[in-house]
């Protein structure tokens, strides 16, 4: 399997399920396979015991675990079945260690969050790319990068890219492009600097997704480009749109899903380009 890690910078709700899922989307209709999972930054085992006002319904897969919502969107989007597999929350991955440390299967080592809630965290990783046989595994980071929460999410998902070949991991930052009110120019210094707290954990991103009110021009995106060292064509504009099924046509449309295929080594395995 190959994986794909999202990331969120600025501000949380800016569309990174919908971009996941929409990335899962294009690829299925290139004929990949993809399997979808959601890693959530806080403690409750799983969302089932929070209130759905705070935190909308919760979705349930098929073998009966209790998901975020995102999870919805992903099989809607990619209409594939998903399981408990797909939604792992940092109060399952402490519960699964400290059941461990008990049991005393760490053999009298000290427990740590590196390597052993980390090890936990990339083992679900694998775990769902050997479960589920699909050529790409798309896992969501819930939270913001700069959140003290998804830090052993972001330092799994790092190892991942170190111990596998280099276009074998692809990582995307979905971030946000404010408008001043007023004179509504478009500002990309949030995006410089979610750049550089991400960079700052070792993880350099291939493709950044972006959420404005107004159209991100040329003259934007080499700004962002040239400050975030990543390619104009991997720099991807997420539209406010109606009817969020739009959004992978909206990608399609800026050429994603060829840059992905590229950057990633992966072979359409259908004849022509991929159609709705
Ligand atoms: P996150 O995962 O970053 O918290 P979600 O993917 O759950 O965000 O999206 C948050 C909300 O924004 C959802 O209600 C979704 O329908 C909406 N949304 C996401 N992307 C777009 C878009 N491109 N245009 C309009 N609405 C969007």
């Amino acid at each position: 399997s190959k994986f794909i890690f999202i990331t969120g910078g600025v501000v949380s709700g800016i569309g990174k399920g919908i971009s996941g899922a929409s990335i899962g989307r294009m690829l299925k209709d290139r004929g990949i396979s993809v399997f979808m999972q959601k890693f959530d930054p806080y403690l409750n085992i799983d969302p089932g015991t929070m209130s759905p006002y705070q935190h909308g319904e919760v979705f349930v897969t098929k073998d009966g675990a209790e998901t975020d919502l995102d999870l919805g969107h992903y099989e809607r989007f990619i209409n594939e079945e998903l399981t408990q597999r797909s939604n792992i929350t940092t109060g399952k991955v402490y519960n699964d260690v400290i059941k461990k440390e008990r049991r005393g299967d760490y053999n009298g080592k000290t427990v740590q969050v590196i390597p052993h809630i980390t090890d936990e965290i990339k083992k679900a990783v694998y775990k769902a790319a050997e479960e589920s046989q699909a050529d790409i595994v798309i896992t969501e980071i819930g939270g913001t990068v700069g959140d003290i929460e998804s830090l052993p999410f972001l330092e799994a998902i790092r190892q991942i890219h170190a111990e596998n070949e280099k276009e074998d991991v692809l990582f995307i930052h979905t971030t946000l492009v404010p408008t001043i009110p007023g004179s509504n120019e478009l500002k990309t210094k949030p995006t410089q600097h979610s750049y550089k707290e991400l960079m700052s954990l070792g993880i350099k991103t291939n493709v950044i997704i972006l959420r404005s009110e107004g159209i991100v021009t040329d003259e934007l995106k080499e700004k962002i480009s040239l400050f975030c060292d990543v390619p104009v064509e991997a720099i991807i504009q997420s539209f406010n749109v109606d009817f969020i099924y739009e959004v992978p046509l909206k990608f399609q449309e800026q050429n994603l899903d060829k840059y992905i295929m590229r950057k990633m080594k992966l072979k359409s395995k259908v004849e022509e380009d991929g159609k709705w």
